[in-house]
């Protein structure tokens, strides 16, 4: 998606709108590749002032994610909107590409810790069941979430 800077720098506090969607397969997270379920859509509305272009993106994208508690895989929709000023440096040539603010967008859209369901019970720490779909494995010592030498571990983690 493209801002025509041409246009703009012709017409200054003019807004100009665009919208679209954008083909970004993966995102970079925190070291780790996110796929993106179909394409972003964004839109911006812009206007040229003072050698600077001020900008509002507004995203909207589905993306894959691990639940922070059980690591089973979810789909997180990611709904994302900023302001921001384009310095003259870097506004070269007649258009303004917008795909490094919608990338970023996305990733600031993200929520750190994404569950599968508010009441996710995880992985037991000691076990590794998952105890949204079995029991302390044999051996395990834990009984309860209260009980305190996981609240112990907790803690330690
Ligand atoms: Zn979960
Ligand atoms: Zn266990």
């Amino acid at each position: 998606m493209k801002l025509d800077l041409e246009a703009m720098r012709a017409a200054p506090g003019r807004p100009f709108a665009v919208s679209g969607e954008e083909d970004i397969p993966t995102l970079d997270w925190r070291g780790e590749s996110l796929l993106v379920e179909g394409a972003v859509h964004a839109d911006a509305v812009a206007f040229y002032q003072e050698e600077r272009v001020v900008l509002r993106v507004r995203v909207q994208g589905r993306v894959h994610r691990p639940c922070s508690r059980c690591l089973v895989d979810l789909v997180e929709p990611v709904n994302y909107e900023d302001s921001l000023e384009v310095m003259p440096d870097e506004l070269v040539g007649s258009y303004l590409e917008l795909r490094p603010m919608i990338e970023a967008g996305m990733r600031i859209g993200l929520s750190l810790k994404p569950l599968c369901r508010p009441d996710c019970r995880g992985l037991c720490p000691t076990c590794g069941a998952d105890l949204n779909r079995e029991g302390h494995r044999p051996g395990c010592g834990t009984k309860e979430t209260r009980d305190p030498r996981l609240a112990k571990l907790k803690e330690l983690l």
